[in-house]
């Protein structure tokens, strides 16, 4: 079997922000599932995994840009899974700690220009007829049906009803899934996706194209920071406090304006007393490592 025999624990949120609320916040530790092919990426990358292996291929082709979390749990799970593993990344050449952990994962990377990296499929194309191993296309970020069955498994793994949950949207697939997984048990639970991009309403027509029902999903649009990757003061020293509150690390791309969102929406007295709400920690931490000089700035020289 072609997965980790691991389902990522429920923790409860306790801060003192909640104090005077009666609403408990729970978080599904996703990011615990494995450090490099992590949360969503893993979720999403299980049943196109399976159905590459089915299809005889041992060869992943995948496309990113130079900080993608998507890029370095491909090349993991390659390597774990027994594939090699080429990607197309978005840009000119450079260096950083995510690609280097892809290439030590044994993954090939191909720098292209912005307008070469648009044609994913001729890019492919003429990879895979350049090589005879047999490969197998994975679009950017794992967008794929196959990749919304994986996040619907989130919602088997919980052992009690909740009345929201939230996570983090880029190309809406997680959200897709999680949908999915509610409208399969039939439960009442509400769905909530915190846009990362700037004006990402365009994502209901996105997520629309994934499943047919999304009546159980609503989509805040106004926590994105001034669009992907970016942020400001406020992010940062929110997500300063966060970790050093809970011992548990969140980042500036995703999580950090999913927890932004859900203690806002908390302090404006959106949820109703004794609900239940469940954030997913969709991992991605290793951004980090492209941040830290943001998030921790420099220490000063002591005279
Ligand atoms: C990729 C990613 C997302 C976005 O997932 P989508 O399915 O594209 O919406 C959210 N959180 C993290 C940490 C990610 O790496």
């Amino acid at each position: 079997m072609l997965a980790f025999d691991f389902h990522s624990p429920v923790e409860k949120l306790q801060l003192p922000a909640f104090e005077g609320k009666n609403v408990h916040v729970y978080v599904k530790r996703d990011d615990m599932i494995h450090p490099f092919i992590s949360g969503n990426k893993w979720r999403k990358l299980k049943y196109i995994l399976q159905h590459a292996r089915g299809t005889g291929s041992n060869h992943l082709v995948t496309f990113g840009g130079a900080w993608s979390n998507h890029l370095i749990a491909t090349a993991c799970a390659g390597a774990r899974f027994g594939f090699s593993t080429s990607a197309f990344v978005r840009g000119e050449a450079v260096s950083n700690p995510v690609l280097s952990l892809c290439r030590l994962f044994g993954m090939e990377l191909m720098f292209v220009s912005r307008d070469a990296y648009k044609s994913k499929t001729a890019l492919y194309h003429t990879f895979s007829t350049a090589h005879a191993e047999k490969t197998y296309f994975i679009d950017e970020g794992g967008r794929d049906e196959k990749a919304t069955w994986g996040c619907a498994e989130v919602i088997d793994e919980l052992d009690q009803p909740y009345d929201h949950i939230f996570c983090a949207c880029g190309t809406g697939t997680t959200l897709a899934g999680l949908s999915l997984g509610v409208q399969k048990k039939q439960l009442a639970t509400k769905l909530h996706g915190i846009s990362v991009l700037k004006n990402g309403g365009f994502l209901y027509g996105d997520i629309a194209k994934l499943i047919s029902d999304t009546s159980n999903i609503t989509l805040h649009t106004d926590y994105d920071f001034g669009g992907y990757a970016k942020s400001d003061d406020v992010l940062l020293s929110f997500i300063r406090k966060f970790c050093a509150q809970t011992g548990m690390l969140i980042e500036p791309v995703y999580t950090g304006k999913l927890f932004y969102a859900v203690m806002d929406l908390l302090a404006k007295n959106h949820f109703r007393e004794g609900d239940k709400v469940l954030v997913i920690h969709t991992g991605g931490l290793t951004g980090i490592l492209g941040m830290h000089d943001q998030l921790t700035p420099p220490i000063t020289p002591q005279p």
